[in-house]
C-alpha cells in the first residue's frame, strides 16, 4: 500500500476545507488534501464554485492557482474509508480502486454534513429524493426542465434548492415549511443586515413560488412513482400534484471518520471541538458542518480558524468574533428549524425505514437492539450502510447504537473487493 505523508492533512474540500487549505498555503505550509468528489467545492459549490455571489466568484478565481501550488498535493476522487491502528487515514482512489495510507502530523476533518430524512408513507416512491439530494442531482445535470416539483420539510436548504431548480427550468409547485410562523419570525428577528439582504434577495428571486409555513407532509401520493403530496396545515388537508418531490428536514454532521479516530462526538453527531477547533484527540482538528450545522459562512470561518490553530498562529479578534456569531446562528438554526414530534409521528408501522433493503418500521419493532434488527432484517446493510436509516431508527426505536457514529468500522463506505485483494 502506498503511503503519502505531509505535515498537514486536510480531508474535505467544501468551504471549510478550501478556506483551511488557502490559509495553510498562504503560510507556505505543506498540505496533503483529499476529497471524494472530483472537484473542490463541497455541497454548496458542487461542481466547482459557481458565480453565485462575490465570495464564490473570488474562490473560483483563486482556485487554479491554489490547485497548482507547489506545496499542495491534492487527491480528488479519494474517499477516506478507514484508519489504521496508528491513526493514519486509509483512502480509496475511486478511479483506480487502490487504497492509500495518508499520514499528517496534524489532520483537519472538514467532512460536511448529509440530509436528515423523516420517512412518511410513500417516501420510497421513485421521484422522491432528499431536497439537497435533488439539488445535487440537478447541479450534476439531472434534467428538471418543465417538471412540476414540490419541496417540503424544514430549513433554509429548501429555499437554496428551489433557487437551483428554478434556474434549471423546473416549474416549482411550492415550498412547504413545517415550522410555524413564530419560529421563522424569531429566527429572522436575529439575522444581521447581510443575512437579511441575502434572505430578501432569495425570496425576491422565488417570489412566484408559493411558500407555505406551518404545513406538514402527511404522505406521498402515487402508484409506481410520485404523483403528488398530501399536506395539512392543521385545519385542512389537501393534495399538491408533482412529478418530483424533494423532502428535507435538515442536516446531520458527517463524523463517522472522527468516531473511528476516537474523537468525542455530541448526541447530535457533531465532532466536539474547543474554541481553537481542536478535537478531543491530539493533532486532530475539525471545521465546518461536521462540528455543527451552521451553513457556508460558519464553514468558511472555521476553515480559516482551524488552519491558524494547526499552524500555531494567534487567532485574530475579528475572526474569533465572527466565529462566535456563526455559532450563535448555528444554535438558532437548530432551535427554529427541523422535524417536529408530529412529523415523526407520521412514521406508521408500514413506512419503509431502510430504503436500500426495503425494511419497514413494523419489521424493526420488537427487536431488542439495532444489532439484532440488522442481523434479522438487513436494515442498514445496504449501499448507504445505515447513514440514512441509522438516525431514523435511533429516533423511532430509541436505539442509541443505531447512530452511524456508534460502532463504526472499516470500511466506512462500500469498497470494491479488488482494492482489498491488492493489499495481499
Ligand atoms: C445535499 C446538500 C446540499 C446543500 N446545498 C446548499 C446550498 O445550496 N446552499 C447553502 O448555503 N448550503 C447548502 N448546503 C449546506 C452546506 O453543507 C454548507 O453550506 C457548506 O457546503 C458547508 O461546507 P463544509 O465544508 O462544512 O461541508 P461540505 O460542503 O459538505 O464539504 C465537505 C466535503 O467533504 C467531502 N467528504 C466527506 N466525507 C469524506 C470522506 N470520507 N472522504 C473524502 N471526502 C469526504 C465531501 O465530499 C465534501 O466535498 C447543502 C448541504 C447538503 C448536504
Amino acid at each position: 500500500m502506498s503511503t503519502l505523508q505531509a505535515p498537514h492533512l486536510v480531508i474535505g474540500s467544501g468551504p471549510a476545507g478550501l478556506a483551511a487549505v488557502q490559509t495553510l498555503l498562504k503560510a507556505d505550509a505543506e498540505v496533503l488534501w483529499l476529497d471524494n468528489q472530483v472537484q473542490p467545492g463541497g455541497q454548496i459549490w458542487r461542481g466547482g464554485p459557481a458565480a453565485q455571489d462575490a465570495h464564490a466568484r473570488r474562490v473560483a478565481a483563486d482556485l487554479p492557482q491554489l490547485l497548482t501550488h507547489p506545496r499542495l498535493r491534492f487527491l480528488p476522487g479519494h474517499m477516506a474509508v478507514g484508519t489504521t491502528a496508528d491513526g493514519e487515514i486509509l483512502a480509496q482512489d475511486l478511479a483506480g480502486g487502490r487504497l492509500r495510507q495518508l499520514r499528517g502530523d496534524k489532520t483537519l476533518l472538514a467532512l460536511g454534513a448529509r440530509e436528515l430524512h423523516v420517512p412518511v408513507p410513500g417516501w420510497d416512491l421513485p421521484g422522491v429524493t432528499g431536497a439537497g439530494g435533488l439539488q445535487a442531482l440537478v447541479k450534476g445535470g439531472w434534467p428538471v426542465q418543465g417538471q412540476r416539483v414540490m419541496l417540503a420539510g424544514s430549513g433554509p436548504l429548501l429555499l437554496a434548492t428551489a433557487k437551483t431548480l428554478q434556474a434549471a427550468g423546473a416549474e416549482l409547485g411550492g415550498i412547504v415549511e413545517l415550522r410555524p410562523w413564530q419560529d421563522l419570525t424569531l429566527f429572522a428577528s436575529r439575522l444581521n443586515l447581510a443575512q437579511w439582504q441575502q434572505a430578501i434577495a432569495l425570496r425576491w428571486q422565488l417570489r412566484r413560488v408559493p411558500y407555505r409555513i406551518g404545513v406538514q407532509v402527511l404522505r406521498v401520493l402515487g402508484r409506481s412513482r410520485v404523483e403528488g403530496v398530501r399536506l395539512s396545515d392543521g385545519l385542512r388537508e389537501w393534495d399538491e400534484p408533482c412529478e418530483a418531490l424533494g423532502l428535507g428536514f435538515g442536516l446531520i454532521p458527517n463524523s463517522e471518520l472522527a468516531a473511528m479516530l476516537s474523537c468525542a462526538t455530541g448526541d447530535d453527531g457533531r465532532i466536539l471541538v474547543d474554541n481553537t477547533l481542536h478535537s478531543s484527540q491530539p493533532g486532530i482538528y475539525a471545521a465546518g458542518e461536521c462540528t455543527g450545522i451552521g451553513g457556508m459562512r460558519k464553514a468558511w470561518i472555521e476553515g480559516q480558524l482551524a488552519a491558524r490553530s494547526m499552524l500555531g498562529l494567534e487567532i485574530p479578534g475579528t475572526l474569533a468574533r465572527a466565529h462566535r456569531q456563526a455559532l450563535a446562528f448555528s444554535h438558532r438554526l437548530a432551535q427554529h428549524f427541523g422535524p417536529t414530534p408530529a412529523q415523526w409521528a407520521r412514521c406508521t408501522p408500514e413506512v419503509r425505514v431502510c430504503r436500500c433493503e426495503g425494511v419497514r418500521l413494523r419489521e424493526l419493532q420488537g427487536h431488542p437492539s439495532w444489532r439484532e434488527a440488522k442481523l434479522q432484517t438487513r436494515c442498514g446493510m445496504g449501499a448507504c450502510q445505515g447513514r440514512i436509516c441509522g438516525p431514523i431508527s435511533q429516533r423511532l426505536l430509541g436505539w442509541p447504537e443505531a447512530h452511524p457514529q456508534r460502532g463504526v468500522r472499516f470500511p466506512l463506505h462500500p469498497l470494491p473487493i479488488g482494492s482489498l485483494l491488492d493489499e495481499r
